[in-house]
C-alpha cells in the first residue's frame, strides 16, 4: 500500500496541472452517442403490436393488412397518416391474439381493412366486429385498383403531387411512405413494364400535376415513366439502398430519429412506417449487412434515437452490431456505464517494492488491462492516470467527485511481512457505504475467483481515495509482492490479465 504520504510543494503545482488535464475529457459526457432500442414481438403480428403502442397510448382508427402479402399495403401507410392511425397486421384467416389485443388496448372504434375477401377472410372481419369495432375495407379487385381507392381517400378533393411505385418491391414504397404520409401525398403502384390503367385513372380523378417515380428503370421501365401523363421526376439509386437514402436526401427528410428496417421481410417495415410517420422519422433499409451508403448516412445524420425494427429474423446479429459501430454505440454488458480506474502510487511514489516488483508499475499495468476490457464491455472508462505520473491522493478523489463516474476502483498490490499472502479489498463508509461494501465484495469474489489467490478480507478501511470519494468506491489489493505463491503470479502477464478480467467479472456482478 503506503498510501498516506506528506507530498511537498512542487508536487502540488504538478497536480493542479494534472487536474485540468483529467477534467477536461468529463465535459464531453455522452451526449453525441444516439440511442439504439429494437422493437422486437415473438412474431411478426406482436412486432406490428408493439410498434403500435410505441406511438399510439389509444387511436379511434386502426388500419390492418394482411401480415404475409404487401400488395394490399404498400399504399396504406399515407392512409395511416391521414387518420392518425396505427398499421397492425393480421393472418389472413383469424385475427392474431396480439392484433386482438392491441385493437383492444387502442381502445379502436373503427377497422379499415386493406385488401379483399381472400386477402384477409370475412371470418377476421367478424371477429373483429364481435370486438364492438366498425369494420369497413378497402379493396380493388387487384392491388393497382387498391391503390387507387386509397389514394381517393387520402385525397379527396385531389391532390397536386402523386408518388408511383413499383409493385413487386415494397422498399420503394416504405422508403417514400413518411414523406407521403407527412404531405398527404398518395402512393400509386405500377408494373415494370406497363402502366395499370386503374393508375391512369387516379392521376387523372386527382388532378395530379407532379408525379414521383421511385425507383430505376430495372424496377420501373423508361416506357413506363414516359407514359406517365403528367410532369415527373424520378428518384432513384444503383440499388434499394442507394433509392432508400436517395429519397432521403431529396425530400431532406433528415430528422432525429429513424427506423432501421430490413429489406429481407416487409412486416416491420410497414407498421413500422405508420410509427415513422406519426413520429416524423425517416426509414432506413439494412440486408444481411449495411451498405456504405446507408453506413455513410447513418454516420453523418446525427440522429439521436434509433429504433431496430423486428428481432433477429429481421436484423442478425451480425448488423445489429455493425449498427453499434457505426452509430459510434458501445455495445456490451456494461455499455451506458462510466467507471473510475485508479492504478494507486505513480510517479515519484513508487508504493510498495519487493522481489524486483514496483507496486506502481504493477497496478497500471493491471489497471490498463482492466480499462480495455471495460471498454471492450461498452463501459466508458476515466483513468486517475495512464501513465508514471504522481497524482495526490485528494486529486484522485476530486476526479471521481468531478466525473460522472458511477463508481471508483483504486488498485493497488501489497507489502507486508513476507508471510501475509492474497487478496483483500476495501470500502469506506463516509459515502455510499451500501454500494460500496457491494462493490468490494463483487471485486474481491471475481478476482480471488480468477487468479486463485487466497480470500483474505473485505473490510472496512480507512484510506484517503475511498474515504474522500462520494460515488461507491472500493480499493483493492491484489495480492502480497512479497508473498513469494503471491509474487509468482503478479510477476506473469497471464495473472496480471486475469487480475483485470476479475476486476471486470465484479464490476459486472456490480451493477447486475
Ligand atoms: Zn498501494
Amino acid at each position: 500500500m503506503p498510501n498516506t504520504k506528506v507530498y511537498f510543494f512542487p508536487f502540488f503545482i504538478f497536480t493542479l496541472m494534472l487536474s485540468l488535464t483529467y477534467f477536461a475529457p468529463n465535459s464531453y459526457a455522452n451526449s453525441n452517442i444516439p440511442s439504439i432500442s429494437r422493437i422486437d414481438g415473438a412474431n411478426l403480428y406482436e412486432t406490428s403490436a408493439l410498434i403500435s403502442s410505441t406511438g399510439w397510448n389509444r387511436s379511434e382508427t386502426v388500419i390492418i393488412a394482411r401480415g404475409d402479402r404487401f400488395s394490399d399495403a404498400l399504399a396504406g401507410v399515407p392512409l395511416s397518416s391521414k387518420y392518425d392511425a396505427p398499421l397492425l397486421l393480421s393472418r389472413s384467416n383469424r385475427l392474431d391474439p396480439f392484433t386482438r389485443q392491441e385493437i383492444q388496448r387502442l381502445r379502436a372504434k373503427n377497422v379499415i381493412i386493406l385488401g379483399g375477401h381472400l386477402a384477409i377472410e370475412d371470418r377476421v372481419e367478424k371477429e373483429i366486429k364481435q370486438l364492438g369495432v366498425n369494420v369497413e375495407r378497402i379493396a380493388g379487385a387487384n392491388m393497382f385498383e387498391t391503390a387507387q381507392l386509397i389514394s381517393e381517400r387520402i385525397a379527396p378533393n385531389g391532390s397536386e403531387k402523386a408518388i408511383i411505385v413499383t409493385s413487386d418491391r415494397f422498399e420503394d414504397a416504405l422508403s417514400i411512405a413518411s414523406y407521403a404520409g407527412s404531405e398527404g401525398i398518395p402512393i400509386l403502384l405500377t408494373r415494370r413494364d406497363s402502366l395499370p390503367a386503374q393508375t391512369v385513372n387516379a392521376l387523372s380523378d386527382l388532378q395530379v400535376d407532379k408525379t414521383y417515380v421511385i425507383g430505376g428503370e430495372l424496377v420501373i421501365s423508361e416506357k413506363v415513366y414516359k407514359k406517365i401523363p403528367t410532369k415527373t421526376e424520378r428518384i432513384h439509386g444503383a440499388t434499394l439502398f442507394h433509392t432508400n437514402i436517395e429519397i432521403i436526401n431529396r425530400f431532406n427528410l433528415r430528422t432525429d430519429k429513424t427506423f432501421v428496417t430490413t429489406s429481407n421481410r416487409f412486416p416491420d417495415g410497414l407498421s413500422g412506417g405508420a410509427l415513422a410517420v406519426k413520429q416524423g422519422a425517416t426509414v432506413v433499409f439494412v440486408g444481411n449487412n449495411i451498405r456504405s451508403v446507408t453506413s455513410n448516412h447513418l454516420k453523418n445524420a446525427n440522429y439521436k434515437d434509433v429504433f431496430i425494427l423486428g428481432g433477429e429474423l429481421a436484423i442478425n446479429a451480425n448488423v445489429f452490431r455493425s449498427l453499434h459501430s457505426v452509430l459510434g454505440v458501445p455495445q456490451g454488458p456494461l455499455a451506458g456505464r462510466t467507471i473510475m480506474l485508479d492504478p494507486g502510487h505513480g510517479g515519484s511514489d513508487p508504493g510498495a517494492i519487493a522481489n524486483g516488483m514496483v507496486e506502481k508499475d504493477l497496478v497500471l499495468d493491471i489497471s490498463k488491462r482492466a480499462q480495455k476490457l471495460l471498454e471492450d464491455a461498452g463501459a466508458k472508462v476515466i483513468m486517475t492516470r495512464e501513465t508514471d505520473v504522481f497524482v495526490s491522493l485528494p486529486n484522485r478523489a476530486q476526479m471521481a467527485n468531478n466525473s460522472d463516474a458511477e463508481i471508483f476502483i483504486s488498485v493497488h498490490a501489497n507489502s507486508f511481512n513476507g508471510t501475509a499472502r492474497g487478496t483483500e479489498t476495501f470500502w469506506h463508509g463516509r459515502h455510499e457505504r451500501t454500494r460500496s461494501i457491494r462493490l468490494a465484495n463483487a471485486l474481491q469474489t471475481s478476482v480471488v475467483k480468477n487468479i486463485g489467490t487466497n480470500y483474505r478480507r473485505v473490510v472496512e478501511g480507512n484510506y484517503h481515495v475511498i474515504r474522500e470519494t462520494k460515488i461507491p468506491s472500493a480499493l483493492l489489493e491484489v495480492g502480497f509482492m512479497d508473498h513469494a505463491g503471491d509474487a509468482a503470479k503478479l510477476r506473469q502477464s497471464k495473472y496480471r490479465q486475469l487480475a483485470a478480467v476479475g476486476i471486470l467479472e465484479g464490476v459486472i456482478q456490480y451493477f447486475k
